[in-house]
């Protein structure tokens, strides 16, 4: 009980792979359980947003009024949000989010040193990737730690932790074994994130006690063998019975992580929905609880994997499963929206925990850097190991600024921070793989070794950008909401033009915003008073950046309409840009506030920061000077049609150059 023993009062209780030279050559990345549907999903509200033609015949007085409301009550305080409309909102980035108040700053600080000697000391990474399994006193020594409720409320026998607190001990797990960074994450990040989220006080108080302490282990199941980032689709099937007491579940799940060890599993199934408007019955997705007692659950083994092996990941068959009906886990037909929640909630820890790993690869490269000498000299003294060395340093530094921001913002009750939690998601798992890619590099060949534990972290690694939505499906769900919160401005805007003097002010300040923008003047937009003055460059780099990227926004609305849905080649250089500028903002964030307070290391993190938002804003520069040239039609084009004649031929098409 090491974590639950120090109680906490109630009351607290393409960026990344555009860097420039030393990683070019690395191809840029380009949708998992949020993915296709979310995609879907967002494109068509996204689209739905783009242009509204249907207000001519409407009164314009009650239009206009109507504008000026919508305008006050869609106002936003997601920095991503707004940076598509080519505005900043500074509430949730500026000051950088300092959450924790003095008693629960030494609560945390009072884990973190149990929980890293319990990884240094007791767990054997390298043994459970061999065993394909946690070992069984790592695991009790988890559970005795509290390690498996850390989010769980202190009366319902869990730690208690927020967000930035769990952050915190995700890191130091991630930093140690991914393998069992997942066994942990599976089960309370994804596993019982729902009961925690949406579970009434009886699904709670039932549940958590025996989930927190690891007696229960969870398990999170939506993907099937026909659904994978296309979540909707789901076959698996929940038929409420004639007495109305149960639910007749049925179906099979792949590739559960806690598959063959859980419980208590969160099950989603369709279910026959009365469609309040039509009085027809459709098929939605609703959230289970189930558990595996209920009879009519079992698994098949252990798969063999890339990585994390550690932990268990099997398929999970649900045969006649009677699931009593207060086991639904929020409303009947709202499966869909449960699901989308826990991942988004889940996001930060992902990007925590893989900045705990960067941490601890950059430790090794650093070790080996300093202490081989090749050609007389130290190789740290070689500017190609330099800039490896800076690059990965730049990637952690930004990757640990997104995961604390989101989880700052989360624990300051912010409720729209779902694209932030999607760049983290992307943006960790590509800078982790980028920064154990060149750790391996900088080791030559002693970092292919085994011994070396680098190659078993960048197996780990890899699964990261795939699931819990990929980030190709990520990325168009970034570009797509965005697009549709800029299309809902733009909406507003077109409705105001029907009356144009009872919109006058709106309408002078947005025609000469526009008029400023392309002249290629500023729109008088400032970072100005937020930013530390030393850094006062880097904010007018970032804000010249989101002025030309709301505009290229506007400007490819205005041309693809509610097109842009299919335009994946522009949605994926859009979400680029999102990434790089969301990126910039953070890392200012955090300088700032080290500068403004004088930490020792202000001048070493302006240094990261002034070369980040240097490059950062170059890559966007260049990417709407991209979107804008005629250069990427044709290139769109080609890209189309070599990968269709490769789909058509099998293979590549061009012969062997030695003709055989
Ligand atoms: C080790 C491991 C553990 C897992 N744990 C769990 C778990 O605990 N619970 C759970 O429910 N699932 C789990 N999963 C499943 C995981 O979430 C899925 O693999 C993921 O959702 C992607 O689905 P898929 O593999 O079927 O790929 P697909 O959806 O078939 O996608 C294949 C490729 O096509 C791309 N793509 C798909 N649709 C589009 C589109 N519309 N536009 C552009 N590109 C597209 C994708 O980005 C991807 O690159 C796990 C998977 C693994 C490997």
């Amino acid at each position: 009980m090491l974590l639950r023993k120090v109680t906490q009062s109630p009351a607290i209780c393409s960026s990344v792979l555009r860097l420039q030279p030393a990683f070019t050559g690395v191809q840029r990345q380009t949708g998992a359980l949020v993915a296709a549907q979310n995609s879907r999903l967002y494109s068509s509200q996204a689209a739905e947003a783009v242009l509204d033609k249907n207000v001519a015949g409407r009164d314009a007085a009650t239009t206009a009024e109507k504008v000026e409301k919508t305008a006050l009550n869609v106002e936003s305080k997601s920095f991503a949000v707004n940076m598509f409309k080519g505005q900043i909102s500074t509430s949730q980035v500026f000051p950088f989010p300092s959450v924790l108040n003095e008693e629960q700053a030494q609560f945390l600080n009072e884990l973190v040193g149990p929980c890293s000697k319990f990884f240094e000391e007791v767990n054997d990474p390298m043994k459970n990737d061999a065993l394909e399994m946690v070992e069984e006193r790592t695991m009790e020594g988890l559970k005795e730690m509290g390690a498996f409720g850390l989010q769980v409320p202190a009366d319902l026998g869990g730690v208690g932790l927020t967000n930035t607190q769990y952050a915190r001990l995700v890191e130091i797990v991630g930093m140690h074994d991914l393998g069992v960074g997942i066994t942990l994450g599976a089960h309370q990040s994804i596993g019982f994130k729902g009961i925690l989220l949406f579970g009434n006080p009886q699904q709670k108080e039932k549940y958590l006690p025996k989930l927190a302490t690891g007696e229960n282990i969870a398990a999170f199941c939506l993907t099937e063998p026909a659904s994978g980032s296309d979540a909707a689709s789901i076959k698996t099937t929940a038929v409420r019975s004639p007495c109305g007491q149960y639910y007749d579940l049925s179906g099979s799940k792949i590739w559960i992580s806690n598959g063959g060890i859980a419980e208590i599993f969160t099950v989603f199934a369709k279910t026959p929905v009365k469609d309040e408007k039509t009085g027809e019955m459709k098929d939605k997705i609703t959230a289970f609880i189930v558990e595996r007692s209920f009879g009519g659950v079992t698994h098949g083994p252990p798969e063999k994997k890339m990585g994390i092996k550690a932990s268990n990941t099997a398929e999970v068959y649900f045969e006649n499963v009677r699931v009593p009906a207060d086991c639904v886990l929020g409303e009947v037909g709202g499966g869909f929206k449960v699901a989308m929640n826990i991942l988004n909630n889940g996001r930060f820890g992902m990007a925590a925990a893989l900045s705990g790993t960067m941490k601890g690869v950059i430790r090794k490269a650093v070790d080996h850097a300093a202490n081989r000498t090749q050609f007389g000299n130290k190789i740290h003294n070689y500017g190609a190991i330099q800039e490896k060395m800076a690059r990965m340093a730049m990637l952690h530094y930004v990757t640990e600024s997104m995961a604390y921001m989101v989880s700052g913002n989360m624990d300051s009750g912010a409720t729209e921070f779902q694209i932030e939690a999607a760049i983290s998601k992307i943006f960790a798992s590509e800078a982790a793989w980028m920064v154990t890619d060149e750790c391996i590099q900088i080791m030559g060949g002693m970092g292919f070794m085994k011994d070396a534990g680098v190659e078993r972290v960048m197996r780990d690694l890899r699964i990261f950008r795939i699931f819990e939505g990929t980030n190709d499906i990520l990325r168009l769900f970034i570009a797509l909401n965005g697009f549709q919160n800029a299309g809902n401005q733009l909406k507003s805007l077109q409705k105001a033009l029907k009356n144009p003097f009872g919109n006058a002010g709106m309408l002078a300040g947005e025609i000469t915003k526009r008029a400023k923008r392309k002249a290629g003047m500023g729109t008088g937009l400032t970072l100005q008073g937020m930013v530390h003055p030393e850094l006062n460059h880097c904010g007018e780099l970032t804000v010249k950046a989101i002025e030309q990227f709301g505009a290229v926004i506007e400007e490819l609305l205005l041309k693809h309409g509610k097109r842009i849905i299919d335009e994946q080649f522009v949605l994926k250089r859009v979400a680029d840009c999102a990434i790089d500028l969301y990126a910039m903002v953070v890392v200012l964030s955090r300088a700032s506030r080290s500068l403004g307070q004088g930490h020792p290391s202000a001048q070493h993190e302006k240094m990261l920061c002034e070369t980040w938002c240097t490059e950062a804003h170059e890559r966007v520069v260049q990417d709407i000077k991209f979107l804008r040239s005629g250069t990427s039609k044709q290139t769109f084009k080609n890209l189309r049609a070599i990968s269709a004649a490769v789909v058509e031929n099998g293979g590549v098409v061009s012969p062997h150059p030695l003709g055989f």
